[in-house]
């Protein structure tokens, strides 16, 4: 089988918006709307094929093909910006999307509004869920894991009227814990944020996703789609070095560094 990269998303910034208003932890993953346009861009004119993670699954599931050039587009946190920005730009380049919606978010302020998920999901855009809370489910109890799992799912479902089958995981770590009570409740495909490709040995309930984060240049994501052996190799042991930093720092000196080297590397 082919590899299948799936690109994970958060909040594109409008032409009007900046960083600046935004909390230092936060400045990770919002990207310019001309950096995503770059991208789309890039996509269709090489023509590359968008899959909905369900197609994947399947795939994975019952060996069911897919076209050789294809690529996953998948947005986390059901961000506002997903039905004002991304949305009218994925439809120019008829490009379909799934999009990871935490329900409780559903309608706050920043967010979306069920009327433009309806729209969007009419549309033929994908949506799964992003828990109920947002709360980082490795550190939940069974009880509370599969009610976080299970209410979106059905909130989502009674909203949209169809079976919601893919879970996106806030905070991106997947256990066996997590496994075991998704698949109870009906989900068939778990997306993580642990980066790499996927192929036929991956498990639906263990996707790997790439993400895009602020200040990505176009030569990076085209190695991403590409999937540049050495890019993917460099950036694993880029990301366990700073998970360990993560860990032997805490969150907030971590934010700190983070936002330091950021500044360095944007000099350099
Ligand atoms: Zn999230």
């Amino acid at each position: 089988m082919n590899r299948i990269l799936i690109l994970l998303y958060h909040r594109i910034l409008s032409r009007e918006e900046t960083l600046s208003s935004f909390k230092a932890e936060d400045r990770v993953y919002p990207l310019k709307v001309e950096e995503f346009t770059k991208q789309l861009e890039y996509l269709y004119y090489n023509k590359w094929s968008t899959l909905s993670v369900s197609q994947l699954v399947d795939h994975l599931q019952d060996k069911t093909s897919i076209p050789e050039k294809s690529v996953i587009i998948s947005f986390d946190d059901g961000n506002q910006s997903d039905y004002t920005v991304a949305f009218p730009l994925l439809k120019r380049y008829n490009f379909k999307a799934a999009f990871f919606l935490t329900t409780d978010f559903i309608e706050k302020p920043g967010f979306l509004k069920t009327s433009q998920i309806l729209e969007m999901s009419k549309e033929g855009m994908e949506f799964g869920t992003h828990g109920k809370s947002h709360k980082f489910l490795p550190s939940l109890e069974e009880k509370e894991l599969k009610m976080e799992l299970r209410d979106s799912k059905r909130e989502l479902e009674e909203l949209l009227e169809k079976e919601i089958k893919i879970l996106s995981l806030p905070g991106g770590y997947n256990n066996s814990m997590i496994k075991k009570v998704a698949m109870a409740v009906g989900y068939k495909g778990i997306c993580s944020s642990e980066f790499w490709w996927n192929d036929n040995k991956t498990d639906p309930l263990e996707l790997k996703r790439g993400s895009l984060r602020y200040g990505d240049s176009l030569t990076y994501f085209i190695s991403l789609v590409n999937m540049d052996k050495m890019l993917y190799f460099k950036k694993k042991l880029k990301d366990k070095s700073l998970n360990l930093l993560k860990t032997f720092l805490g969150p907030d000196k971590y934010f700190k560094f983070w936002n330091l080297y950021q500044k360095i590397i944007q000099k350099s």
